[in-house]
């Protein structure tokens, strides 16, 4: 693997060519609008002549495959599961977040970039999160016009809630399905490609590797998983929505299909691989009931808004939750962190939770969790209120550990979630080879001027957007847009 803190391939420290971010000039808050000016644009005639190769068709890769189509590019998409409906995004509960400020809370397009960046841990390239912070706005009411059933409040607007790390309220969210719901959408907006013709879709097929020609991505080789049958496939760009990597660590909460295969291969053929380290421990997940367990199930951060954590005072207390009264439990992070209390960012709230389990004053059988306790809002809001914003998840819950999380506090623990790192690219979302593209959770955007060896675990708040940047493709020598 090429060790980018040293300057890449050649470990001189001289700066590696190959990592030039492209990032354009001007000020930060007009880089994508003069970027956008300055692009070429490619003639709507011309367009049916570039082929696009996209692989993977979740959140990133269906959205892409989508927007190419309908801009009138020929799009060959692929995906190894039986339906674009089927890829992990469709796991995705909390939410989306954007800068739309409805509750008026003091939001902005430079909050939401600061909070992004600060959550990232100031590794993120600045210039790609200014983007994701502007574009925020528009991709929720993309979402809503292709019908994404977002919650909504009593008077019919958009509604919102806080995740970790923001005290704003920033988040759009349809119950505990947002993924489900957005990929829906996602793929409806494909369907209607395929049925066009202009997007060509292959699944069951799994792409095995990426050709090359004179040093650009040209085509993929892949295996028709029913049949077995290799073929190859050329195009004028290659696009990589395969998805992150979590399942390299144990027990992570990807589905057990999620193999960065894609990504590998690409990385064989000289894509670098960008720090993958860079790993994301969430707070919330079901703690691991049994040795043989191979993954583990999210609750979504948002139950951080209105459940409470805790562990009982006294390590080795063998009371049931219930019994054990207020006064006699210790609510760690809001003693600790009272500003944003059970909302820290996910790192925060990880670490927290497994020096309390090391310390002897984990819950359950096992020992290896803390509590998330419902008790406090449901009787503020009412359990109907309480049902309504997380029902699909509580009754998850129920379902997998068989305790009722309306008449007892959820156990969790800290897992393995969802990673940072991935295939290095450029501001247009180029990797290292030329001619191939990634989006979405396989790729990574360093920060120019953070220096390389400071790893930890940590939350975005906003860094997570849901969404491809279609618009940041770039086609060879000329622009999507
Ligand atoms: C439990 C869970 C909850 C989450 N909740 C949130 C949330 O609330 N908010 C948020 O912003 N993010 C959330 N995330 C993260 C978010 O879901 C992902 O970042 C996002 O869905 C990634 O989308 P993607 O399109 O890049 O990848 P995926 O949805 O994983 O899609 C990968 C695609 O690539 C294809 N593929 C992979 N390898 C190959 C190959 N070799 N050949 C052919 N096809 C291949 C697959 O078939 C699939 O179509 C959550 C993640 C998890 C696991």
């Amino acid at each position: 693997m090429t060790d980018v803190s040293t300057g890449g391939a050649s470990g001189t420290g001289a700066p590696d060519p190959a990592l030039d971010s492209k990032i354009p000039d001007g000020p930060i808050a007009d880089k994508w609008e003069n970027h956008k000016f300055d692009l070429k644009l490619v003639n709507p005639a011309n367009k049916r002549k570039f082929t696009v190769i996209i692989v993977g068709t979740g959140l990133a890769g269906a959205a892409a495959a989508a927007s190419l189509g309908e801009l009138g590019y020929n799009v060959k998409a692929f995906c190894y599961q039986d339906s674009p409906r089927r890829a992990h995004s469709i796991a995705a509960q909390g939410g989306i977040n954007a800068a739309k400020n409805y509750r008026n809370d003091g939001d902005s397009v430079h909050r939401l970039f600061y909070d992004t960046v600060k959550g990232g841990d100031y590794r993120a390239r600045e210039a790609n999160v200014h983007r994701l912070a502007e574009v925020s706005v528009d991709i929720i009411d993309q979402c809503a016009a292709q019908g994404v059933p977002f919650a909504r409040e009593y008077g019919g607007l958009l509604d919102n809630r806080s995740f970790g790390g923001a005290q704003v309220s920033r988040t759009f969210y349809a119950r505990g399905q947002t993924g489900q719901q957005l990929l829906l959408g996602a793929y409806q907006a494909l369907a209607r490609q395929i049925d066009a013709g202009t997007v060509e879709m292959f699944s069951r097929t799994e792409m095995l590797d990426l050709v090359m020609k004179d040093g650009r991505a040209v085509g993929i080789v892949v295996r028709d998983l029913v049949t077995g049958d290799v073929s190859s496939h050329s195009g004028h760009a290659v696009v990589l929505g395969t998805g992150g990597y979590s399942n390299a660590f144990f027990l992570s909460t990807n589905a057990k299909g999620c193999n960065v295969t894609a990504a590998w291969r690409a990385h064989r053929k000289g894509a670098y691989f960008a720090n993958p380290c860079f790993t994301q421990i969430h707070p919330t997940c079901i703690p691991a009931s049994e040795e043989f367990q191979s993954k583990l199930t999210l609750m979504s951060e948002s139950l951080r808004n209105d459940g409470r954590i805790w562990v009982p005072g006294d390590s080795g207390d063998e009371r049931a939750a219930i019994e054990i009264p207020p006064d006699e439990r210790d609510y760690y992070l809001e003693r600790r962190y009272p500003a944003f209390g059970n909302l820290v960012p996910r790192d925060v709230a990880s670490r927290a939770a497994k020096l309390e389990v090391d310390r002897g004053r984990g819950v359950g059988s096992k020992k290896n969790g803390v509590y998330l306790d419902f008790a406090d809002a449901i009787s503020r809001l009412g359990r109907d209120t309480i049902e309504e914003k997380y029902g699909n998840l509580f009754q998850m819950y129920e379902r997998i550990t068989g305790e009722d999380p309306y008449a007892q506090p959820m156990r969790i623990f800290p897992a393995l979630h969802y990673t940072m790192g991935g295939l290095w690219v450029d501001y247009d979302l180029m990797s290292t080879i030329p001619g191939c593209y990634v989006v979405g959770g396989g790729k990574f955007l360093r920060s120019r001027r953070q220096p390389p060896g400071r790893v930890r675990s940590h939350a975005g708040p906003g860094r997570r957007i849901l969404r491809p940047a279609v618009h940041d493709l770039r086609l060879p020598g000329r622009s999507a847009r």
